[in-house]
């Protein structure tokens, strides 16, 4: 690897870190100001993103990868070891002192480090651990730490990883067991799922000593996640639901990230030539706000999907669920319970929790409720309230378009 200084190593190493979802803040148009245009600032800069803290505060956090060299060479990513990108690599060293700099100017709240496998997955997973370790131990750092961990490392060292970070990752990369193999033939979806058992409990026996005792040391307190990447095999998004779901209930898992696969340069030919919809991506996020907030199965989301299992790009994928079991509308928003209200396509959780606080004073009319939700054009087919009642609203054959057009039309 040539020699190229720190700068340069950064460069390289947070544009490469950048195809990590896991805490990636999207959706900024590029601006800058270098050269001749005016104004100052630019959104294309690498390196720092914003993650979710335990306690809902937006932290920004240094994200880098330790290296992006590899041995493996996993088809759908940019570091394999078969592609001709340019290569740099962090001493642990190096990240620290970069963390302490960047913290200490205020420009960041924590660290996200995760690495391509040099020389083998204990050595890589030795050296972020190091880091995390001289991070805590030798400069007393207490900002956030999110480490990505190898689930073929040692158990040991990943524990390890687990009593320096608040929260750690282990990725389960495509949705089935199939696609990993024929992507990522290196890799073994029993043995994440191993590295995510591991994980669990070690998390779970953190928590109980620190319920007993106070001063016992913490153990990733902010949980574990993973990321799936969604369009760079056939999985589809039921498949995809599916497997999130049985993510969350076996392993206990914080939160789990999707991330629309993305053509990379120099791409292996196994690969899809365009990335799916960015709509899909979001779609996919909602189908697991709806598991993991509004009460649904995996199973009941599948009920929002066509015959390929794909959720509607056009609509959300409570409102297609609701389009698909008009038998259970209209719900009346003064009597219903609260499990109910949150399957209404158009309230969410804040919503629910105002109809329910209010109603107890006195019915609420329509204009009530619609004070209380974004959407009362999505609302109305499926609620009743003191002065509303759709009358044969929710049978109609094109309610779908009707309710498409009028979402259109107020944005
Ligand atoms: S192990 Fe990680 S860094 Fe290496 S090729 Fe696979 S996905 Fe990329």
């Amino acid at each position: 690897m040539a020699q190229i200084d720190v700068r340069q190593k950064l460069e390289i190493l947070a544009d490469a870190a950048k195809y990590d979802a896991s805490c990636a803040s999207s959706g900024t148009a590029k601006r800058d100001s270098a050269g001749q245009s005016k104004g100052i600032g630019s959104t294309e800069g690498m390196g720092i993103c914003h993650a979710y803290a335990p306690d809902g505060r937006c932290i920004s956090l240094l994200k880098i990868l330790l290296t992006n060299a590899c041995v493996f060479d996993c088809h759908y990513c940019i570091n394999r070891k078969s592609s001709n990108v340019r290569r740099a690599r962090f001493t642990a060293r190096e990240v620290v002192d970069l963390t302490l700099a960047f913290y200490r100017r205020n420009y960041i709240e924590g660290l996200f480090l995760s690495s391509g496998i040099i020389r083998s997955s204990d050595y890589t997973m030795e050296q972020i651990v190091e880091v995390a370790r001289s991070l805590r131990e030798d400069h007393q750092f207490r900002g956030y730490i999110h480490l990505k961990t190898i689930p073929d490392a040692d158990p040991a060292l990943i524990e390890a990883a687990g009593r320096h970070a608040d929260r750690v990752s282990i990725n389960i990369e495509l949705p089935t067991v199939a696609g990993l193999k024929r992507l990522a033939p290196e890799k073994s979806t029993a043995r994440i799922e191993d590295a995510m058992a591991g994980m669990k409990a070690s998390i779970e026996d953190g928590g109980d000593a620190m319920r007993r005792y106070r001063s016992a040391p913490r153990f990733a307190p902010a949980g574990q996640s993973t990321q799936m990447i969604v369009g760079a095999d056939a999985a589809s998004d039921r498949d995809i639901v599916g497997t999130a779901s049985r993510l969350y209930d076996r392993f206990g898992l914080r939160r789990v990230y999707y991330s629309a696969f993305s053509p990379i340069p120099d791409a292996s030919s196994v690969l899809p030539l365009r990335r799916p919809p960015l709509m899909r991506e979001h779609r996919l996020y909602q189908a697991d706000w709806m598991t993991r907030f509004y009460g649904f199965r995996a199973a009941e989301v599948a009920q929002a999907t066509d015959e390929q299992g794909m959720l509607p790009l056009d609509i959300d994928p409570k409102l297609a669920w609701a389009l698909q079991r008009r038998e259970a509308f209209p719900v009346d928003v003064n009597r219903a319970p609260r499990e109910l209200l949150l399957r209404v396509p158009g309230l969410g959780v804040k919503a629910v929790d105002g109809i329910i606080a209010s109603r107890r004073w006195r019915r609420l009319s329509l204009a009530d409720v619609g004070r209380l939700s974004r959407s009362i054009a999505k609302l109305r087919p499926f609620i009743v309230t003191s002065d509303w009642r759709p009358t044969a609203l929710v049978d109609r054959i094109d309610l779908r378009t009707k309710l498409t057009e009028q979402l259109e039309l107020f944005g």
